[in-house]
């Protein structure tokens, strides 16, 4: 597989609007039947990206190659991606068949070719029965259908998808979340999506490329950025964390020392190790903290009080802290029933040094 060329290839992106830098010299590969999706703040560049590979926008420097293929000064229709916008774009006055059918016209397709086209995707989709409605007849998870359905109909290499889920309410954007997600496997399609939040990426991605000011801050999958984030940015983006400040005391083995509220702590290492008594940044997950009533085995442990706690329905996100303190510096999730109670009796906190990531600030 490692030899496998990429389906894409975006190599040294940028793109400058008058002295705003959207995007900052951008590689990076993206293999066939790939869910990668572009996370990040509001203006860090994700639109931007999609708009170049399909095509609506030219880059200031670099090159997009599909499939082997420089298309980077080709217009939209000429290359083989389509695209879902968050707002469907479906045609009001048309109906379902004929909103899919519309693209398939525009790209030359004959009568017989398009009906049995249509057939094949509508009922994939199944959405066989609603062929005859228009686009206000339905509900919003069945709209994104058939936009999914109109972009997917004339076979694509690449699907772009434009936060194409931000106008469902929460309920329903987890189902269709999971039926965009098995779709795109069961059609082995390569989905670039674009979205700002974080959970979404975590739920759907093979692969999230955390973008921060116009440039990638982390490349990697799901697991990894959440255990593993590389920077004080990743680490506060996707899901909550405790982050430590503190200073590098030294290496033991292939684990980071630092003094931390007066306590040696264990974690993972960055990739490039900081010098001794540097200011340093660790992540700890909330889920990774644990109680006890006297000192834990694990490799880190420090004494403190629970001063506070926010109920959550399936977890209480308990406030805690540290030594002499009354300010809470730690947060950890227990179980909303059976939980800690908040009260002046000191209690033991550990975790372990896997559990913590020191990171690259
Ligand atoms: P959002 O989540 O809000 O859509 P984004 O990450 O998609 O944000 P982009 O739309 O790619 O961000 O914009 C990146 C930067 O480029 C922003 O600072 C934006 O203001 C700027 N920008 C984008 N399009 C244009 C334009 N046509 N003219 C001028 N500046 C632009």
């Amino acid at each position: 597989m490692t030899d496998q060329k990429p389906l894409v290839r975006i190599e040294g992106l940028s793109k400058h609007f008058g002295e705003t830098v959207a995007l900052d010299n951008l590689t990076l590969d993206i293999a066939q039947g790939e869910f990668v999706t572009f996370l990040g703040p509001s203006g860090c560049g994700k639109s931007t990206t999609l708009r170049i590979l399909g095509g609506f926008e030219r880059p200031t420097h670099g090159r997009v190659i599909l499939d082997g293929e420089d298309v980077t000064n080709q217009p939209p229709e000429k290359r083989h991606v389509n695209m879902v916008f968050q707002d469907y774009a479906l045609f009001p006055h048309m109906t379902v068949a004929q909103n899919i059918s519309f693209g398939l016209e525009l790209k030359g397709m004959g009568k017989a070719d398009i009906k049995r086209r249509l057939q094949e995707i509508m009922a994939f989709l199944e959405l066989d029965s609603y062929a005859g409605r228009y686009p206000v007849q339905l509900s919003g998870g069945q709209r994104q259908r058939v936009a999914l359905a109109r972009a997917l109909a004339p076979d694509p290499a690449l699907l772009l998808l434009d936060e194409p889920l931000g106008a469902l309410d929460a309920k329903l954007r987890g189902q269709v979340q999971q039926e965009l997600k098995s779709i795109q496997r069961r059609t082995n399609k390569t989905f670039f999506f674009v979205t700002h939040d974080q959970e979404e990426a975590l739920t759907m991605s093979d692969r999230i490329v955390v973008m921060n000011k116009g440039r990638v801050e982390q490349d990697g999958t799901p697991e990894e950025l959440y255990f593993r984030p590389a920077s004080r940015f990743v680490a506060e983006f996707i899901g909550e964390t405790n982050l430590l400040s503190g200073w590098m005391r030294g290496t033991e083995g292939d684990k980071v020392v630092m003094d931390w509220e007066g306590t040696a702590l264990k974690g993972k290492a960055p990739a490039g190790i900081p010098a001794e008594g540097k200011p340093i940044t660790a992540s700890v997950r909330l889920e990774k903290l644990g109680f006890h009533a006297d000192r834990p085995q694990t490799a880190n442990a420090v004494q403190g009080r629970v001063v506070g706690k926010t109920f959550l329905g399936s977890r209480m996100a308990m406030q805690i802290a540290v030594g002499d303190k009354d300010e809470p510096i730690l947060k950890a999730y227990v179980d909303a029933e059976t939980g800690q109670s908040v009260g002046s009796d000191p209690i033991w906190i550990g975790w372990e040094a896997d559990h913590m990531a020191v990171l690259n600030d």
